[in-house]
Formats: C-alpha cells, sequence, structure tokens
C-alpha cells in the first residue's frame, strides 16, 4: 500500500464534519447526532462550522440584523422556588425582595411607551400570593398604561403556577391572559429539557413534558413564543442536542416558535456555581457553536438571537457572524442576569448596534415581536 494514500482518523474526521456541514448548508436536516458531532469540535474546524452556518443564515434570512425596542418589567423577585441558577429571586423578607403594585406596573409602562418601545415583557418571580387573577391584572396593567404595545409576558411555569394556585387547567390560564391582552408568551423556564437536569438546577419548575404541553397549547391558542435554552452549567452536550431536538419537534407540530435564543449561563451570584454544582459559564467557543448549531439544525425557526446581555456586546457581535440574525431588544430595565452578577444589561443603544451591523457589513432594522419590519 502507497504511504501517501493512508487516511488518518483525522482525515476520516475532517471528511464526516464536511459532510455534515454541507448538507445542512444546502438545507438538508440534520440528525440530533449531528448536532452531538458538531457540539463536540474544539478544534480550529470551529470555524468551518461558524462559517456554515454564516451561510446557511444568508440563504435563510438574508443580511439585515434585526432588533426591537423593548423594556422590561420585572413586577416581583419574591419567588417560591429556589433554583440553583437564579441570583434574582428572593424570599418575603428577605434583604433585596421587592414587588410593584399595580399602580406602579401602570407608570413603568407608560414610561415604556413614551420611549417609543414597541413591546413590554414581564416575567417574575414566583409571589406566594399570585393567582391566574393576579397575572390577568398585571397584563390588564401593562395594557392600561401603554395601549397599542405588544405585551411579551409569562413562561409555561408561571402559566403551571397559576393554573395550580387557582384551581384551573393551563390552558384556562392561557385563554385568561389573551383575553387580557397577552400579545406572545416567554419561552423561558425552559432552561436544558432533560427532567436529570432540571432535577439538579430548578427542582419546583415544571418538567419537560409539562414545559411542551404548555408551549404547544399556547402556539394552538394562536399565541406564539420564543424559544430558549440556558446552557453552560452542569449540561452535556449531549443534553443540549437533546433540548435542541425537542425544540424542533415542538416547531414542526405547532410553528409557533418565533426565534430561538440561546441564553449562556452567568454564574457569579447564583448557589449552583457558589456550591461548585456547576461550571463557570460557556467559553467562547461555547458561545460560538451554539449559535451556529442551532442555526444549522433548527431548520424550521428562521431567526436565532445572540443574547448582548449574557454574551457581552463584543461575543454577541462575533455570534452575528455565526448564524444569528437578531440582536435582541434594547432592553431599558433588566434585573434577572444582573441579579446573577452579570455588567451593563440595561439599556443597549439601537446607535450602537447600528456601529456593531456596519462593521461586519450588515444593515440594521428595526422590527417588532414578530419580526415584521418597522
Ligand atoms: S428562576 Fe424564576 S422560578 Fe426559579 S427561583 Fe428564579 S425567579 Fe423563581
Amino acid at each position: 500500500m502507497l504511504q501517501g494514500s493512508t487516511i488518518t482518523p483525522r482525515d476520516r474526521e475532517g471528511r464526516e464534519l464536511g459532510d455534515i456541514l454541507d448538507r445542512a448548508v444546502s438545507g438538508n436536516r440534520l440528525s440530533e447526532e449531528d448536532a452531538l458531532r458538531l457540539f463536540r469540535v474544539s478544534d480550529r474546524s470551529v470555524w468551518d462550522i461558524v462559517h456554515a452556518a454564516d451561510e446557511r443564515r444568508e440563504a435563510v434570512v438574508g443580511s439585515q440584523i434585526t432588533y426591537v425596542r423593548n423594556q422590561n418589567i420585572n413586577v416581583t423577585n419574591y419567588c417560591i422556588n429556589t433554583c440553583g441558577f437564579c441570583g434574582f429571586s428572593r424570599k418575603p423578607g428577605e434583604e433585596g425582595g421587592y414587588f410593584h403594585n399595580l399602580e406602579v406596573i401602570r407608570e413603568k409602562a407608560a414610561l415604556a411607551k413614551s420611549r417609543k418601545v414597541t413591546e413590554i415583557c414581564t416575567v417574575s418571580g414566583l409571589h406566594p400570593d399570585f393567582d391566574a387573577d393576579s397575572y390577568v391584572e398585571i397584563i390588564t396593567a401593562i395594557r392600561e398604561g401603554a395601549p397599542g404595545v405588544h405585551i411579551h409576558a409569562s413562561n409555561p411555569m408561571e402559566v403551571a403556577y397559576a393554573a395550580r394556585k387557582s384551581g384551573i387547567t393551563s390552558l384556562e390560564v392561557l385563554r385568561m391572559m389573551k383575553d387580557a391582552g397577552l400579545g406572545s408568551l416567554c419561552g423561558t423556564a425552559a432552561e436544558i429539557l432533560v427532567d436529570e437536569v432540571r432535577r439538579v438546577i430548578c427542582p419546583g419548575k415544571v418538567s419537560t413534558d409539562e414545559w411542551i404541553r404548555i408551549i404547544k397549547e399556547a402556539h394552538h391558542l394562536g399565541i406564539r413564543s420564543t424559544a430558549t435554552i440556558m446552557y453552560g452549567h452542569c449540561e452535556t452536550v449531549q443534553d443540549r442536542a437533546r433540548h435542541l431536538s425537542l425544540l424542533r419537534e415542538i416547531q414542526d407540530d405547532t410553528g409557533g416558535f418565533t426565534e430561538f435564543v440561546p441564553l449562556s449561563f452567568i454564574h457569579m451570584n447564583t448557589p449552583l456555581f457558589r456550591k461548585g454544582i456547576a461550571r463557570a459559564g460557556a467559553t467562547g467557543r461555547e458561545d460560538l457553536l451554539m449559535t451556529a448549531v442551532s442555526r444549522l439544525f433548527l431548520d424550521t425557526i428562521d431567526h436565532i438571537q445572540v443574547s448582548w446581555v449574557k454574551t457581552g456586546v463584543k461575543m454577541a457581535q462575533l455570534g452575528l457572524l455565526g448564524g444569528a440574525d437578531d440582536l435582541g431588544g434594547t432592553m431599558f430595565e433588566e434585573s434577572i442576569s444582573k441579579g446573577a452578577g452579570a455588567r451593563d444589561t440595561d439599556y443597549l443603544d439601537p446607535a450602537e448596534m447600528e456601529r456593531i451591523a456596519a462593521d461586519i457589513g450588515r444593515t440594521l432594522r428595526q422590527r417588532d415581536t414578530l419580526y415584521r419590519l418597522i
């Protein structure tokens, strides 16, 4: 045998990777095993994956980068749960706890409207006194304070909590929220949709099956939602691939996800990190791969967002070169990532977004929550 014709394991791996990327770039569906293979890459082939994801992004949504003018209103940080990754929640009586009454919510909503936001987001702690009516009252107060502004509120955990507290079904809660003016549901509380991981990081939260059931109920009611993952704590790459696979199955069924938002774990002030259970967040390679693999794998979710709140603006810009097409929101007020130890989470000026986009030869466009250009 000629020496020059020997195929090394490295060559074989390179060919396998090339084959996966070729299939993805031509629009063919990848398997969970393919996603796993991509997540495991730790050498310079990372750039091949990033390149392929960028090509796919161009083919799916073109070259514009979008953002939404939005503001968060976190009504309370009092919470009956104790998720290990959360640096935001407080127990009643604990220092730093707060609760905004309906009057304050109305004022904050009116202030948001005066800032020309098109979206108000509200997710809060699971207040011990809340029930389904409390969530309806919050949505109503926002609608009254900011008429015409899209309300992006609650998540499957809050819906399940409201249902339990009021002794009704999650479907009834969703109907009540929609009637009160809910525009879309937050796809948070998904974390990692693998029960073994959820038992470690958020034992009090809805199970994988419950999260999926409630998000599907919302989609079938015409309430669209975002899709998220929180990664970089104690999950494995298999868990990440499984999570993406479940999201893709949901999207195949309902088509209700507007976008996918990878949320990189902010570790500093969290019990999980302090107890040594979680690692110190994702690395830059992992952040890049999460965006790129999502673009290649989630073939029926058009929009992939970078979360500048979680990764910082510079890393977010690199994500836009690796499969992402959306910069998320201006924010104006943010407390959840800040509670976990993140810095500079309050506001990203569209002028700065413009600079980030222009620097990589792309144009910035404002959109609404449902990705209609403004
Ligand atoms: S993540 Fe949400 S449910 Fe969990 S402790 Fe924090 S506020 Fe409560």
